[in-house]
């Protein structure tokens, strides 16, 4: 396992994934019966922006330091506010000095009925998790493979909520193992929302990833496209993808509006940009 967050935290992935996150939890507030959120790669929960391995990458500057001081639109700033809020707070002097990872993002935004379980593998990242929610009888922090908890966490006992995948890719087979996951997940729980995060870089790899899920059976499925550069046909990062099952009725019409403000702040020029493709939808 040698992948750490601490490199690429805030950087524009972590963006669109996190305001998709803060967009799905911020729906499941809408009714008062409690719900958890349960992140399967949960990391260390917030990110010191000066630390040596922040520094190493710059990443950030190109993410959540580009959104500071945009102006994305009445309607986008409404609908990115919670997830900006919540990044202010963790920098209470101002600027952008912390960023906050997922297991962050939702324990802020829960209320007092509602749960989190974090899982994270790393050892010494999971005593760090579990340092940050000390105490907290709302947040339940597991050392463990996250892929099991696909299986033996579902469904919550609260019977609503939602599950965040966020694999490291740093392995061979990670697309598969992501769907052979989710697969597994949907039987077991078919009402839950799923967000499943996957980089743009193996262009191969996502192609089958998507036909995969399309023939999956599982009745609705958006897939969330975000590129920030055209084609570069290497290693490098080119985008983030965001795979949602059961996405909120209001999701796609909420991105419509977030997306084209986030890739004015982020993207260069010549990208692709956005898009959002049904893979699934229940009555296609
Ligand atoms: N979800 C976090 C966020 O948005 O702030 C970032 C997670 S990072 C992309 C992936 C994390 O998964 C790393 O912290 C890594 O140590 C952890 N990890 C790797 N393999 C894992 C596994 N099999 N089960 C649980 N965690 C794992």
């Amino acid at each position: 396992m040698n992948y750490r967050h601490a490199y690429h935290a805030g950087n524009f992935a972590d963006v669109v994934k996190h305001v998709v996150l803060v967009r799905l939890i911020e729906y499941l507030k809408r009714k008062d019966k409690p719900f958890r959120v349960i992140d399967t790669h949960a990391g260390i929960g917030l990110y010191d922006l000066s630390s040596t391995e922040a520094q190493k990458t710059g990443e950030w500057r190109d993410g959540i330091g580009r959104l500071a001081g945009i102006d994305p639109g009445i309607q986008a700033t409404v609908l990115l506010g919670p997830y900006l809020e919540a990044v202010n707070s963790c920098n209470p002097d101002g600027g952008i000095g912390f960023y906050p990872g997922s297991p962050w993002l939702a324990r802020h935004l829960l209320r007092k009925q509602d749960r989190l379980t974090a899982i994270e593998l790393h050892p010494q990242d999971a005593v760090r998790l579990k340092g940050r929610f000390e105490g907290d009888f709302q947040t339940r922090v597991i050392e463990l493979d996250g892929w099991l908890a696909l299986g033996a966490h579902l469904p919550p006992k609260e019977k609503r909520g939602l599950v965040l995948v966020d694999p490291p890719f740093e392995q061979e087979g990670e697309f598969d193992r992501l769907a052979a996951g989710v697969e597994k997940a949907y039987k077991r729980w078919p009402i839950g929302i799923y967000a499943l995060w996957y980089p743009i870089k193996d262009r191969r790899g996502v192609a089958d990833f998507r036909s995969r899920l399309t023939a999956s059976g599982i009745g609705r499925v958006l897939d969330i496209v975000f590129e920030v550069r055209p084609d570069s046909s290497s290693e490098r990062l080119d985008g983030t993808g965001m795979v949602v099952i059961n996405p909120p009725f209001t999701l796609e019409q909420e991105l419509r509006l977030i997306l084209p403000a986030l890739q004015a702040a982020m993207a260069e020029p010549a990208a692709t940009g956005w898009r959002l493709d049904w893979l699934v939808r229940e009555d296609s």
